[in-house]
């Protein structure tokens, strides 16, 4: 018997963010039924192959799950809950847009058991909100958390964003004040980085986005992860920041290279080291479903350099880091011995700490985590 975190994928939006390169698409409301019913069909099958299993972890992540009506939403959990195997404790969570949540659907979910939700907010400032082409206002933000706070939902986490064009210090702060006084349990803060294919990509390119300086941008970050833990909120990940008892234990999963299963078009999975991945797109999903036929496209076990490489900047991105131990009967091999002249340069540059236990980032690898990621690839 094994514990698995269990992914499911809902690839609609209202509409698309101007940063967002995530696969999720607006101006398909015509396939939600059909989506919804290829997906149950899938966690159907597949709840079969793993009915031995204990899920111990469940994210509904998009897209915008809460796009889709109470009817869907309480269909999928039902679906969830016949074919699996759910951990009395599983955290249980879910993404939702202000804008597209009410309390049906709100009581709906609480009944199907999901215990948390993730807020997409970003930034508590219209201008910012509707530039960077956001559904939602401040306002509905808030009243959002709130509406959910007053259903029941005591663990809610909270997204934000900083580095966004025209975004002020002062705006940021004042964002992640509001969102600590919402008395939220968790708040993810992730830096903008313009993704190729995504409007603002383009805007780049034509040279007409106005993103802060690289001091501006510094003194966000700075900001950001000084202020968060003085309100409560200790870093735990590059991004991610919780109150005491309350980190995302799914996401946790991922960078602790554990076992999980992803449903839904693009979702991944990693199962008995394989790395699986689902078609992407969306009407060939259905399709594929609808045949009898698996929808999975990419299915490989990865050359064991690229795990190794995988599993250390997965681990070195939490704050407890890498424990050596684990690395080593993980992969049945000395973690020294593969690594040593890579420790000794990253050590040099002070981006990383090593004892003979463990390996973390110090504060300048958590801000230049990607230079420490890439030294361990394999040439
Ligand atoms: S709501 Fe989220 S998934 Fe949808 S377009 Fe915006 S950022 Fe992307």
């Amino acid at each position: 018997m094994m514990k698995i975190g269990l992914y499911i994928h809902i690839p609609f939006c209202q509409q698309k963010c101007l940063y967002c390169d995530f696969p999720s698409h607006a101006n398909l409301t015509h396939l939600y039924q059909p989506y919804v019913a290829a997906l149950c069909q899938e966690i159907s099958g597949i709840g079969g192959v793993l009915s031995g299993d204990i899920v111990d972890s469940i994210y509904i992540g998009g897209g915008t799950p809460t796009v889709l009506s109470a009817k869907s939403l309480g269909q999928i959990l039902q679906h969830v809950h016949t074919h699996f195997s759910v951990a009395k404790t599983a955290e249980f969570s879910i993404e939702a847009n202000p804008g597209t949540i009410d309390k049906e659907k709100l009581l709906v979910l609480q009944a199907g058991g999901v215990n948390r939700i993730s807020f997409g907010v970003q930034t508590f400032s219209d201008p910012l909100l509707s530039s960077i082409g956001r559904i939602h206002s401040a306002a509905q933000a808030i009243e959002s958390v709130k509406m959910a706070q007053q259903v029941g939902f005591s663990n809610i986490n909270v997204d934000l964003m900083y580095g966004l064009p025209g975004q002020t210090i002062q705006q940021l702060e004042d964002s992640i004040l509001k969102a600590a006084e919402l008395n939220v349990t968790h708040i993810s803060a992730y830096g903008l980085k313009v993704e190729d294919g995504t409007p603002f990509a383009t805007l780049q390119d034509e040279g007409t986005l106005m993103l802060p300086d690289e001091d501006e941008d510094d003194a966000m970050y700075e900001l950001t992860t000084q202020l968060l833990p003085q309100k409560g909120f200790r870093r735990y990940e590059i991004s991610n920041f919780a109150k005491n008892g309350y980190k995302c234990t799914h996401n946790l999963k991922y960078w602790q290279y554990q076992p999980y299963i992803g449903v839904g078009a693009a979702a991944h999975s990693f199962f008995k080291k394989e790395r699986l991945a689902n078609q992407s797109d969306v009407l060939s999903y259905i399709e594929t479903i609808a045949s009898g036929q698996l929808p999975i496209k990419v299915r490989e076990v990865p050359e064991i350099r690229i795990a190794m490489a995988e599993y250390v900047f997965l681990a070195l991105r939490t704050v407890t880091g890498l424990s050596v131990e684990n690395f080593n009967q993980y992969f049945s091999d000395d973690f020294f011995g593969q690594y040593s002249h890579v420790i000794k340069t990253l050590i040099e540059k002070k981006l990383i700490i090593a004892t003979e236990k463990e390996i973390y980032l110090t504060p300048i690898g958590m801000k230049y985590g990607n230079i420490v990621f890439g030294a361990f690839l394999p040439e």
